[in-house]
C-alpha cells in the first residue's frame, strides 16, 4: 500500500500566529504539538492568564474546604454533646440532693440507672427545703396541718415537701433514703433549710459517706458562672452552693468518684443552650421512672418551680461535671 505523504497547508498568517488565525483554522495549538505539527508556531500566552486560573481553581476548591470544616465542627459539636449512659459508682451511689426536688429534676434518670445496675443506692436529703417562698401561700391555699400540732407552718410545709420526695423516691426504685431536716423536729433537731452554708458541712457528708463506704457521690451543681445566661430562677442558691463545695472538698480528699449535676440547666428554655462537660441518659425505662418521680412532685415543686418540673420531663438528657472539672487534679 502507498502511503501518501500528509499535508498540511502552511498558515497564512506567519507574521501572526495568533489564536485568531488558528481559530480560523478550526485547529487548537496544542492540537497541532500533540500530533507533531506544530512545528516551530508558539501559540503567545497572556500574561495573566496562569495566575487567573490559579485563582479559579482555587475558588473551585473553596466551597469543599468550607464543607469540610463545617463536618469537623459539626462533629465536634456531636461529640461534646452526645449523651452517654449515666456513670456508674464504684460502690455505694451516695446521691446528697440539698433540697426535695432537686434529686429528681437534675439526676433522676442517673438514680435510677444505678438501682438497676443493682448498685446500692443511698438517697440523702439534706433538709426539707421548708424556707422557700412559697411556704406561706401553700399554708393559705390548700396547705395542712401535716404534724397534726393545730398549725399550719414551715414545718408542715417541710413535711409536706418531705412527702414528695419520699413518693419520688419509689418511683425511681430507691428503697434507701434518708432525711436529715428539721421539719419533724420543728427545728429542734436536723438541718434547716438556708443552713448548709453556716454550718461544717463537710464533716456531715464525711459521717454519712462513712457508714455506706465505700462510695461514690452525685450531687448538684453550684451556679457559677452560668447564672448570668439563665432565664426563670435566676438566683444562686447558697445551700447549692455549699453541699457542692463540701462534697468537692471531700472527694478530693479523699480522691473519690464525684458528679455534680445541673437541675437548673431546665431553666434554659433552648435544649441547645443546656450543656455540661458530661451529658447522659439512662434507658426509656430509666426516663418513664423520672417522668413518674417528677409527677410525684405535682403539689409543692410544681407550684414552685414549674419550668424545672415541665423540661425535667421532655429533656431525654441530663448535665453533669465530673470531679476533675472542679476540683482539678
Ligand atoms: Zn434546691
Amino acid at each position: 500500500m502507498k502511503i501518501m505523504p500528509m499535508t498540511v497547508r502552511p498558515l497564512k498568517a506567519s507574521k501572526d500566529t495568533s489564536r485568531v488565525g488558528l481559530d480560523g483554522l478550526g485547529i487548537s495549538v496544542c492540537e497541532l504539538s500533540a500530533s507533531g505539527m506544530c512545528g516551530s508556531i508558539t501559540a503567545p500566552q497572556e500574561p495573566n492568564k496562569p495566575l487567573r486560573t490559579g485563582r479559579m481553581r482555587r475558588y473551585r476548591v473553596l466551597p469543599y474546604v468550607l464543607a469540610v470544616l463545617v463536618a469537623v465542627c459539626l462533629g465536634g459539636l456531636w461529640w461534646v454533646r452526645h449523651p452517654q449512659e449515666p456513670p456508674l459508682a464504684q460502690g455505694t451511689a451516695l446521691f446528697l440532693t440539698p433540697h426535695p426536688d432537686d434529686e429528681t429534676f437534675g439526676m433522676g434518670q442517673a438514680i435510677s440507672h444505678q438501682v438497676r445496675s443493682g448498685r446500692r443506692v443511698v438517697v440523702v436529703l439534706m433538709t426539707d427545703g421548708e424556707g422557700s417562698e412559697i411556704a406561706k401561700d401553700w399554708a393559705a391555699n390548700g396547705g395542712t396541718d401535716v404534724d397534726g400540732d393545730a398549725d399550719i407552718d414551715r414545718w408542715d410545709f417541710g413535711l409536706a415537701r418531705r412527702a414528695e420526695f419520699e413518693s419520688a423516691m419509689r418511683a425511681l426504685g430507691v428503697s434507701e433514703w434518708r432525711c436529715e431536716g428539721a421539719s419533724a423536729s420543728q427545728g429542734a433537731t436536723g438541718i434547716q433549710d438556708g443552713t448548709l452554708s453556716g454550718i461544717e458541712l463537710a464533716s456531715v457528708v464525711e459521717s454519712i459517706a462513712a457508714q455506706y463506704e465505700p462510695v461514690s457521690y452525685f450531687t448538684v451543681m453550684e451556679y457559677r458562672g452560668d447564672s448570668a445566661r439563665l432565664t426563670g430562677d435566676t438566683k444562686p442558691n447558697e445551700d447549692h452552693t455549699a453541699l457542692c463545695e463540701a462534697v468537692c472538698d471531700v472527694a478530693v480528699e479523699s480522691e473519690t468518684q464525684a458528679y455534680f449535676y445541673k437541675p437548673y440547666a431546665y431553666y434554659k428554655s433552648a435544649k441547645i443552650l443546656r450543656w455540661a462537660p458530661l451529658v447522659s441518659r439512662g434507658d426509656s425505662e430509666d426516663f418513664e421512672r423520672k417522668k413518674v418521680a417528677v409527677q410525684a412532685y405535682s403539689g409543692i415543686a410544681k407550684r414552685s418551680t414549674l419550668t424545672l418540673w415541665v423540661n425535667s420531663q421532655k429533656d431525654r438528657d441530663e448535665y453533669a461535671v465530673p470531679l476533675s472539672w472542679i476540683g482539678g487534679e
